[in-house]
């Protein structure tokens, strides 16, 4: 039987997946989507540029939960590829705790401590806990492996680690876990690759999607970044807050009568880009509106990434490379013009028409910092890291 990985990456309404060759280095061979889990739920699935693309909608019931729409998954792909049983699946997970700074096997204990993470992470923790339920059902003989979005930061220095709490807050795990470390890994091994020097240096690598958020490395370990205890501090985001002051909580519970469950629905569904602009939390469509309050909503995103930058830059003692990646860092223009305006003291001059072309080091020749574009796979970390942990004498080891 052919080593193959399933790679799965379970949100709130949607499963992302992927289907993966894992002899060698992992080579993709399907990558999909079901979203609108729950309501009236759609699939789009690409198996490659010879074999095409396909997307519709689905029957409410086929995706009504994501048990039913992983069963729906494995139906398409098990029609496309009658022979392929996946040997491993992996799951990206977004909450490690102070525990997982490494992907782990999950065994029944894992599976119980990552049940004991949920209270950290609840409305993304569960999702994915089903996700690795539902494959152990339909995969009882595949390796489980999962992978956290925390790893990557999990050695960052105490300072960068804490809260000014008291100390007691720290031992029980409320701590500043960053997160979207999958994605950092496999830029930072980007770099690695194309240009070993840079990446022992100072970099920044600005995560500009949906969710963002910034990291700073030094020599490609994780020191300093913007996300805190959940995915909701830093950056403003496509319908996330990112910083705010805590007062603002005590406000709207006290002062306006919400509760706390509706001040986190309005923080983590209704604020960001969406919140300001009134519009949408697709920077595609603020771009393309020109309203006064999508121009606002910009506006705010554009003057946080660059204090954050100013901030990690400071962190790091200089910067010697700002990467961008995720949907708006890769494809925006615009916003990476606008993020690296004026930005001569830190170094950085873009190249126009670099920029314009979307190459993938977009600085000028007087630039004394690197400006990169670098598309992220996520997905891919988690296909190497399956393949990793489930071949070979350390399965047996890794999974105690
Ligand atoms: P997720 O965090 O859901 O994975 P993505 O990394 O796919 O999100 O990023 C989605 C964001 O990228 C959206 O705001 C979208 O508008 C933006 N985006 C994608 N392509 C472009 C583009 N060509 N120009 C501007 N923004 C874009």
């Amino acid at each position: 039987m052919k080593p193959t990985a399933l790679t799965l990456n379970a949100g709130s309404s949607s499963l992302k997946f992927g289907l993966y060759d894992i002899e060698g280095e992992p080579v993709e061979r399907a990558m999909g989507l079901v979203e609108r889990i729950g309501g009236q739920p759609r699939l789009k699935v690409d198996f490659g540029p010879d074999e095409g693309r396909e997307a519709r909608e689905l029957a409410a019931a086929d995706a009504s939960d994501h048990r039913s729409a992983l069963a729906t998954v494995l139906d398409l792909l098990r029609a496309r590829f009658p022979d392929v049983r996946a040997t491993a699946v992996g799951h990206r997970v977004v909450h490690g705790g102070p525990r997982f700074a490494e992907p782990a096997v999950v065994t029944p204990k894992v599976l119980d401590a990552l049940r004991a993470l949920a209270p950290f992470a609840p409305l993304h923790q569960p999702h994915n806990i089903a996700g690795i339920e539902a494959a152990m059902e339909a995969f009882p003989d595949a390796v489980q492996v999962a992978c956290f979005d925390t790893a990557f930061h999990r050695h960052q220095p105490r300072v960068n680690d804490e809260f000014a709490l008291p100390r007691e807050y720290y031992d029980k795990g409320v701590r500043r876990y960053g997160f979207h470390g999958l994605s950092y890994e496999y830029v930072s091994g980007e770099i690695r690759r194309f240009a070993p020097l840079l990446h022992e240096g100072r970099v920044v690598v600005a995560h500009l999607g949906n969710g963002a958020s910034m990291c700073g490395m030094i020599g490609g370990r994780s020191m300093v970044s913007t996300m805190g205890f959940t995915a909701l501090d830093g950056l403003p985001m496509g319908t996330r807050t990112g910083q705010i002051d805590p007062g603002v909580v005590f406000y709207m519970v006290q002062q306006e009568g919400k509760t706390i469950d509706e001040v986190r629905d309005l923080f983590y569904t209704k604020s960001g880009l969406l919140g300001i602009s009134d519009l949408s939390n697709d920077m595609r469509t603020l771009e393309a509106a020109g309203t006064t309050e999508a121009n606002e909503a910009i506006d705010y995103f554009v003057f946080r990434c660059r204090r954050e930058l100013g901030g990690l830059a400071a962190v790091l003692g200089g910067l010697d490379a700002l990467v961008f990646c995720g949907g708006i860092g890769e494809n925006s223009r615009t916003i990476r013009a606008r993020i690296c305006e004026n930005l001569d003291w830190l170094g950085i001059e873009l190249d126009r028409a670099r920029n314009e072309g979307n190459e993938r080091r977009i600085n000028s020749s007087y630039s004394r910092s690197h400006v990169l574009v670098v598309p992220t796979n996520e997905e891919i970390m988690i296909a190497r890291a399956a393949r990793r942990l489930s071949q070979g004498p350390g399965v047996a080891a890794a999974a105690e």
